[in-house]
């Protein structure tokens, strides 16, 4: 137990606890699954944000803060008063910023020291390179740029501001033009295939590592272009970006299942090496398959990845192994109160 966590609730009884979190991102699955396990709902919403979560009923309680700033000590005793356990989605660490939420008295759900690998690059390479996964080469210096790349700035939140250059002139001319004064950036080479987002549960309480669903991502204008006649494009001037809009599911082929399994497995084990209990819960590798069916992961997202949310009713994957509909919010919430009806919330908590 690390010093940040409250004294935990004895009790054994799912009912007891609320799980909570932020009303954007996946709340909605997240919320649904908590009362589908037997558990209470809880969303904190930003006012004028609600709507949806009235609308659908997921939440049992609502408090609403004016701003995220507005998450304090007061909010967090609310929160621990209640025996709140709270869930870490997209938005929740984009709102609350790593430093807030490595500080918060309330439960967690999942490791809080996962963050800072998934969060600075080039820790998050270490990681995926030792799991053996196979990664876009990273250009240090744009003068290197000797083939198409994919410029990612730090702090683009869902994909919006990436471009791509193809060489160190064309780098130049769009950061000057649109980032003149930002130094942090990510260069890749940019990989010709198909995106898909592979989701991920770890549980610590069966041990088991499930694929849970995939999908790829609808994105504003990557998803467009190809609407217009080639010389249109050119002659509009259009560069492409990456603002993501919506999520659209996917079945993989059945063959690549076995190396998704793999590399997730990797991926867990490599992270118990790095830090205290390692990764667990949901997570998401995001990768692009070629035309060769190698598979490039571009990134790693530890924790519930939007993705997950066309499955509200459950996914192909989990049909096959559950005889209830699994989203994986309510995946989150078995787990949590399996571990409640255990004693073992320790283990499940960071
Ligand atoms: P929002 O609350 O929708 O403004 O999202 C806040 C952040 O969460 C965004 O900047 C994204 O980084 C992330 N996010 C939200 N929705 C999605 C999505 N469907 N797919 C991927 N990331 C998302
Ligand atoms: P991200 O916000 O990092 O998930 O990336 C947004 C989008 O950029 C992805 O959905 C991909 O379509 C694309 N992308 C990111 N990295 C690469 C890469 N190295 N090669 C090709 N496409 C990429």
């Amino acid at each position: 137990m690390t010093k940040n966590q409250p004294i935990l609730p004895a009790s054994t009884n799912p009912s007891d606890f609320v799980i909570a979190t932020i009303g954007s991102h996946s709340a909605l699955q997240i919320l649904k699954g908590a009362k589908d396990e037997g558990l209470k709902s809880l969303a904190i919403c930003k006012k004028g944000s609600e709507r949806a979560y009235e609308s659908y009923g997921v939440a049992d309680e609502i408090i609403f803060v004016d701003e995220w700033s507005d998450w304090n000590e007061q909010l967090e005793e609310e929160l621990i008063k209640r025996n709140a356990i709270v869930i870490p989605h997209g938005s929740f660490i984009a709102y609350m910023g790593h430093d807030r939420v490595s500080k918060m008295q309330v439960m967690y759900y999942g490791t809080k020291e996962i963050l800072k690998w998934e969060s600075d690059r080039t820790l998050e390479r270490q990681w995926l390179e030792k799991a053996g996964l196979q990664l876009p080469r990273v250009f240090e210096n744009p003068a290197d740029i000797d083939k198409p790349v994919i410029v990612k700035f730090h702090g683009a939140g869902g994909g919006f501001g990436y471009f791509i250059a193809k060489t160190p002139e064309q780098f130049q001319e769009v950061k000057d033009r649109k980032y003149p004064k930002e130094n942090d950036f990510a260069i890749q080479e940019y990989i010709v295939g198909v995106p898909i987002y592979a989701h991920f549960f770890q549980s610590p309480i069966t041990g088991e590592l499930e694929i849970m669903s995939f999908d790829k991502r609808y994105e504003s204008n990557a998803d467009s272009i190809g609407r217009i006649r080639a010389e249109d494009q050119l002659a509009a001037n259009i560069h492409t970006s990456y603002t993501i809009v919506g999520n659209i599911p996917v079945v993989i082929r059945e063959s690549m299942l076995q190396e998704f399994f793999e590399m997730g497995e990797n991926v867990v084990k490599v992270s118990r090496e790095l830090c205290g209990k390692g990764l667990f819960g949901p997570f998401c590798l995001e990768c692009i398959v070629t035309r060769k069916l190698e598979i490039f992961c571009f990134e790693i997202s530890a924790r519930i990845v939007a993705g997950t949310n066309p499955y509200i009713e459950g996914s192909p994957y989990t049909a096959l192994k559950y005889d209830v509909p699994m989203s994986t919010g309510r995946r989150i919430a078995r787990d949590i109160k399996q571990a409640i009806e255990q004693g073992r919330l320790e283990e499940i908590l960071g």
